[in-house]
């Protein structure tokens, strides 16, 4: 029987998950946005400005979805200098599961750093505010009272914010984490999938992010996640980042993916390799011998029965898998967790 792991149905609809705008630090504004991803064939970007929560459902139509988010930053000032290079941080996304709901209570008026952008301000994101503090009981409060105002919560760029593992280890209930970031690779951390890794082995079941956190012109089409949905409705697409129907890419697609007789497949625009990994030292690794893949058939069945009666049976076995193409650019698949398979 075949476990599909990205769903049959639906189409695969592109999209950035972080943005900046004139309404914060960002070059272009919001209609230029849309017109430049639509141009690269996107359907959906995440508007997510600093320390703000603006809708733009005048964005929006058949062709193109505006989701409502916004990013924060709680900082641990350096203790003997104020210089920004020293100064460690931690930025989240939080996007709303409703398009209208700005009642985030990640949200903090004198947070805001860019002043035009408090002409954005209404009461409503004041409505409620809870403090900010670095610490990860601080963020598992943020992250929790945001979760159950209906935001989802993807970690940004912990590399570039020099988080280290003590920093993001006791973060509970995010919904993503970057593992990609296209301002923090021209900064020069590319590819950082380390804390994917770590909070996954720490049983936490965040989504890789791949986005461009674009504020110029020259961040943008580099980072994306290709999300499985039935339809562009706001609705639809929600639900697909809430089931994990996405895959996160600076280049590699990943069109099919299925698990048949311990055996998982898959089908990929050309690869130089396909590696399957896992929360323990087991991998499967393919590559073409010198000449390019369309995808693999990898053999996990011993890891499976390892998962079903080895020493860590039951306890957070995952598997997954990354496809690299001759230009050194990824594909991620998030995740896949025995216990939800079987
Ligand atoms: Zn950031
Ligand atoms: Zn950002």
């Amino acid at each position: 029987m075949k476990t599909y792991l990205l769903p049959r149905e639906g189409r695969f609809f592109k999209t950035n998950l972080h943005m900046h705008t004139t309404v914060s630090d960002g070059q272009m504004t919001p209609e230029e946005t849309k017109r430049a991803y639509l141009a690269q064939g996107y359907s959906v970007v995440a508007f997510t400005d600093h320390e703000v929560i603006v809708p733009h459902p005048e964005l929006t139509d058949e062709r193109f979805l505006a989701l409502t988010g916004f990013e924060i930053a709680v900082n641990l000032p350096h203790p003997s200098s104020r210089d920004f290079e020293f100064m460690t941080t931690c930025h989240m996304n939080f996007y709303a599961k409703r398009p209208d709901n700005v009642l985030c209570p990640a949200f903090r008026e004198e947070c805001i750093w860019t002043p035009h952008t408090r002409a954005y301000v209404t009461d409503a994101m004041r409505a409620r505010s809870l403090p900010r503090e670095y610490s990860a009981e601080g963020f598992c409060r943020l992250i929790a009272a945001a979760n159950e105002a209906g935001f989802l919560v993807t970690l940004n760029h912990p590399v570039w914010s020099r988080q280290n593992y003590p920093h993001y280890a006791g973060i509970r209930g995010l919904w993503g984490v970057e593992v990609f970031n296209s301002l923090s690779m021209l900064d020069g951390y590319g590819e950082t999938a380390q804390p994917l890794d770590d909070l996954l082995r720490l049983g936490q079941r965040p989504l890789p992010v791949a986005a461009d956190d674009a504020h110029r012109p020259r961040d943008c089409f580099h980072g994306y996640v290709m999300l499985k949905a039935k339809t562009l409705g706001y609705g639809d697409i929600i639900r697909a980042m809430e089931r994990g129907d996405m895959y996160a890419s600076t280049g590699p697609a990943i069109e099919e993916l299925y698990l048949e007789d311990g055996v998982v497949h898959i089908a990929t625009s050309p690869a130089a390799e396909i590696v399957l990994s896992t929360e323990r030292r087991f991998s499967v690794r393919a590559d073409g011998n010198g000449a390019l893949l369309q995808g693999a058939r990898l053999d996990i069945g011993e890891y499976l029965r390892k998962s079903a009666s080895g020493p860590d049976a039951g306890k957070g076995c995952y598997f997954r898998i990354t496809v690299r193409d001759a230009a050194g650019r990824c594909a991620w698949s998030r995740a896949y967790f025995t216990d939800e398979l079987f």
